[in-house]
């Protein structure tokens, strides 16, 4: 799972990093006071160079500016929210990133002198691995990373601060259950304060278990969806290619016959569900939808709120079987079941209800 640039810098902030003051704007929210930074909040990095990150000066150009990024595709995402930020006065940008080398099974730090954009182009990185729960620059078992990366970064005067910083940032990375944390640029300022000016951050979904917490904004997923039988009569949606396919052969196998194949992707949002029950409602011989949804990181009590509202607002649906498990499908069965709508345990019952 990606993170937001707000959410992992909120992870920052409870680990103790400086990140610069902000205020997060929803669409409609009152401009903020110049002078600020508008940040495009979409899952892609990159944003400075495709116009998704505005230093506005004065107050006259705030409100234009603020439009522009909430209008601005980035990647095929439009920003749900923009983090209106203080400028900082930079004197100058590093790298800094905790991530996990597989082939070495270690976490492992990277450093650069110079951060900010374009990173990825440049040579002379300094790597750190951890051994024995400390860190040390790599080959070095004696030089302990503050040291090592005070001296690299040329901020001896910093060295406390640095090791800090590190020391946070491995707490994070290893707590939060994450497998890159990544801030570029890492801010010194002009009054001498190391500030996260930007942070990447991405945590293995397969650790949710660990985390009741944890509640991100899903990545936009591409649908795919693919016509089978325009006089098909049963509809299937699910999330994930397999699952997809498995349901196709399912209502097939029941003796039914499938109008279509679509796989949502991972995150099964109002939106999502929406597009897919206008495509659905495109076919004429179609009289009943197979939902058919994992909820692994997407939570089963959102993807029931996402149906329900998206059946609300489209006229002359078929009904609906739906077939829902995984992280609060307790929550999404009294939900379904308040609006009239039954969750079936499994895609049997499911199958078995529409046929009868
Ligand atoms: P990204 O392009 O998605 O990585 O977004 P960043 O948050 O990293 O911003 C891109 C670049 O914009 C940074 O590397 C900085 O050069 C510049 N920038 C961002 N915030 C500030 C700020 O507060 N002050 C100044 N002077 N520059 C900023
Ligand atoms: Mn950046």
């Amino acid at each position: 799972m990606n993170l937001l640039e707000y959410e992992a810098k909120g992870f920052l902030d409870r680990y103790g990093v400086v990140i610069p003051k902000a205020t997060l704007l929803k669409l409609g929210d009152t401009p903020p006071k110049a002078p600020v930074v508008l940040k495009s909040q979409v899952h892609s990095g990159g944003r400075g160079k495709l116009g998704g990150v505005k230093l506005v000066q004065h107050q006259a150009d705030v409100e234009k500016n603020l439009d522009a990024v909430f209008g601005l595709t980035i990647n095929g995402e439009k920003p749900s929210s923009v983090l209106a930020e203080e400028m900082l006065d930079i004197k100058h940008e590093y790298y800094l990133a905790l991530m996990i080398n597989r082939s070495r099974g270690r976490i492992e730090l990277v450093a650069h002198l110079q951060g900010g954009v374009e990173i990825e182009d440049q040579a002379g990185f300094l790597r750190l691995d951890q051994a024995d729960g400390k860190l040390y620059r790599a080959g070095d078992k004696k030089l302990p990373i503050d040291l090592a990366l005070s001296e690299y970064y040329g901020l001896e005067d910093k060295q406390f601060l640095l090791g800090e910083i590190v020391d946070s940032l491995y707490k994070c990375f290893v707590q939060q259950d994450a497998t890159l944390l990544e801030i570029n640029p890492l801010v010194l300022t002009t009054d001498g304060r190391l500030v996260a000016g930007d942070c990447k951050m991405i945590v293995d979904d397969s650790a949710i278990f660990r985390h009741p917490d944890w509640s991100f904004e899903a990545e936009p997923s591409s649908a795919n969806f693919v016509e089978l039988d325009s006089l098909g009569t049963v509809a299937t949606v699910a999330n994930g290619a397999g699952l997809a396919m498995a349901t196709v052969d399912a209502v097939k196998s029941a003796g039914l016959v499938p109008a279509n194949f679509l796989d949502i992707g991972g995150g099964a949002t109002v939106e999502s569900i929406l597009n897919a029950f206008r495509e659905i409602v495109k076919f004429p011989a179609v009289n009943a939808i197979i939902i058919n949804i994992f909820g692994g990181i997407v939570r089963c009590d959102e993807v029931a709120k996402a149906i329900i509202e998206a059946q609300q607002q489209i006229e002359g649906l078929p009904s609906l079987y739906i077939r829902l498990s995984g992280t609060n499908a307790e929550e999404a069965k009294a939900l379904l079941a308040k609006n009239q709508l039954t969750l079936y345990d499994n895609l049997n019952q499911s199958l078995e209800a529409l046929k009868s």
